[in-house]
């Protein structure tokens, strides 16, 4: 008989909360902290969604989505987590541009980035200080027009040397492009420059180990290999249950992590909706998706420091459509150390490419195998003038596609990042549709990556518990 992963859970709960990324293990932690029954369900085996890792023979660990992200994580995690989790977030310092118009290493903060516009491209100092104050008082309520490539042209015209330095990195960060509003860009932007980029010490597994002991203190029921197939409503929109794994479990409010697409489009269907909000859920663009090339040195083997995070490109000038390509010629390469997993003896690359979904779904089994070979086989060319000697010293090496991201986070079309911008107003008025039903989970591009998760979490978590709590009754 099938295990019940189920057993023993309840018929009812104050709050359902489908999917583990980081957005769902914060709404559900401050939820039962606050009090609520909560129910979190993951689909998959393990918890984390894209801020994932891997094991592999020989004790190699991957870690997926472990790059860098601003300071402000180290807050969010001190409040809404815990203190030792928040003692693990440690500055990565060692970043690194290699491409046909500069080379240069970089803190990856506002003093460096100013030092380097100005010394190494000749920007007058003045241009320079306007464009970061400019993009530091730019927020969510601005003006949406205005799009990064116009924000550029206005600051740097002309010049696609400063602009690659300023975009390449976020275009990683989170697939935002030049068309994409100068808001998206601002306000991660800025987020990094304020203190530079940051890691969480001891990798993902053993984030998300803290986070899962800290919600089982809280008293949230953790479930795992439970896919949700149906959001139920009553007909005057109002949620009342899911459906898992073959069971009904009711609930007075959702916070759904999945998709948001999917959330509405499939998890609830498009007959409980207004009309229009239909079409603007449908007119959603997704965002882009990823692929990965994961290599282990033999153990013991490693190589001289060659930067933490390196923006490896042979394109001419910054272009995003080109970082997308499946003849790839842009890579991020995460350099992990020993000390990035206290104790352990491994050295390992993880290099990342944006990519686009269709490039890789339609291939047959035969092409899909030989393109991800090929993908690896490239990446150690590449990876050969950082680390010498590298097919030597290696151990193990795969690739994941759009396919593999799919496949494990059941994210339309491995999207890496939720959605473009408009993604976060269908997001922010789920409520206002049906009663009790939230999303938190990346869109709108601010809302993605780890730091803006966490946050869409502890906001969407606020509304849940301002809608369960009844307001005093005034006398
Ligand atoms: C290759 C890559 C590199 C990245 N690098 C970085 C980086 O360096 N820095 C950074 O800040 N961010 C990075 N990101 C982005 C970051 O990891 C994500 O934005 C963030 O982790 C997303 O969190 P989330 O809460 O939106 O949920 P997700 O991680 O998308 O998780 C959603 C969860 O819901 C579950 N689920 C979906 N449907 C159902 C269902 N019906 N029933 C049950 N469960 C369901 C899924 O299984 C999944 O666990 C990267 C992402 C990728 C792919």
């Amino acid at each position: 008989m099938p295990k019940d992963f189920l057993k023993g859970a309840r018929d009812e709960y104050d709050v359902v909360v489908i999917g583990s990324g980081l957005a769902g293990l914060t709404s559900a932690n401050i939820l039962a902290r606050q009090g609520f029954s909560v129910l979190l369900l993951e689909h998959h085996y393990q918890l984390g969604g894209m801020a994932t890792w891997f094991k592999r023979s020989g004790g190699h660990i991957f870690d997926i989505s472990l790059h860098g992200f601003p300071i402000g994580m180290k807050k969010s995690c001190r409040k809404y987590w815990t203190q030792e989790i928040a003692d693990s977030i440690v500055q990565l310092k060692g970043i690194r541009f290699e491409n046909p118009q500069f080379s240069l290493r970089t803190t990856f903060d506002r003093q460096d980035f100013t030092k380097h516009i100005i010394e190494k491209f000749g920007i007058e100092p003045e241009v320079v200080q306007a464009f970061f104050d400019h993009a530091r008082s730019m927020n969510y309520y601005d003006d949406q027009t205005t799009t990064t490539r116009e924000l550029f042209e206005r600051f740097f015209p002309g010049r696609s040397d400063v602009v690659r330095m300023l975009m390449e990195p976020i275009t990683y960060a989170n697939g935002s492009t030049l068309d994409d509003p100068a808001i998206t860009y601002g306000i991660v932007f800025s987020n990094f420059m304020h203190k530079g980029v940051f890691t969480f010490q001891g990798g993902t597994d053993h984030l998300v180990k803290q986070m899962k002991a800290e919600m089982e203190r809280n008293g949230v029921d953790i479930r795992i290999r439970t896919l949700v197939e149906k959001i139920e409503v009553t007909p005057d929109r109002r949620v009342s249950a899911v459906h898992v794994n073959g069971r009904r479990i009711g609930c007075k409010a959702i916070v759904s992590n999945a998709n948001i697409k999917s959330t509405i489009l499939k998890l609830v269907g498009e007959d409980h909706f207004d009309p229009s909000y239909v079409e603007d859920t449908k007119a959603v663009r997704l965002n882009n998706s990823s692929c990965q090339v994961y290599i282990a040195l033999k153990p013991g083997e490693g190589f001289d420091n060659v930067g933490d995070l390196l923006f490896h490109s042979e394109h001419e000038g910054f272009d995003a459509n080109a970082m997308l390509s499946r003849d790839v010629s842009s890579r991020t390469f995460s350099f992990y150390y020993p000390e990035t997993r206290p104790g352990s003896d491994r050295w390992l690359v993880v290099s990342s490419t944006n990519a686009n979904y269709d490039d890789w779904a339609y291939l047959s089994e035969e092409e899909y195998e030989a393109s991800k070979k090929q993908l690896c086989d490239s990446t150690l060319d590449c990876l050969e003038q950082y680390v010498p000697d590298i097919r030597s010293k290696l151990d193990h090496i795969e690739a994941s596609t759009p396919r593999t991201f799919q496949h494990y986070t059941r994210h339309l079309a491995g999207a890496s990042f939720g959605t473009k911008f408009e993604g976060l107003k269908v997001s922010e008025t789920l409520p206002e549709q049906i009663a009790g039903l939230y999303h938190a989970g990346s869109v709108g591009i601010i809302m993605s990556g780890w730091l803006g998760a966490v946050n869409y979490g502890v906001i969407v978590s606020n509304k849940v518990d301002q809608y369960l709590t009844p307001a005093p009754a005034t006398v």
